[in-house]
């Protein structure tokens, strides 16, 4: 198992954990996204509208 060092820890890669993401990046901060599921939810959908 390869240990890892974070400043913060996300749980959940929806939009609320990608935005937070984003500001993290933004400000430089160190951090990981964790989600219990590999893909997007069901519920999403692409729109080329
Ligand atoms: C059927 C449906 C249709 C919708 N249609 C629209 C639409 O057309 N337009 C629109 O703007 N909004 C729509 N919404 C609303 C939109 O999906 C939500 O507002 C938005 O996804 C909320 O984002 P979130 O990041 O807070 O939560 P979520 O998108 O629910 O993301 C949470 C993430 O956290 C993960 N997670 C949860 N618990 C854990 C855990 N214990 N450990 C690890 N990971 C975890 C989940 O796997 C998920 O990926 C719809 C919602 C539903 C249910």
């Amino acid at each position: 198992m390869i240990m890892q060092s974070k400043d913060i820890i996300i749980v959940g890669a929806g939009p609320t954990g990608l935005m937070m993401a984003n500001q993290l990046t933004r400000f430089g901060v160190d951090y990981i996204i964790l989600d219990q599921k590999s893909g997007p939810p069901d519920h999403y959908s692409l729109s080329t509208a």
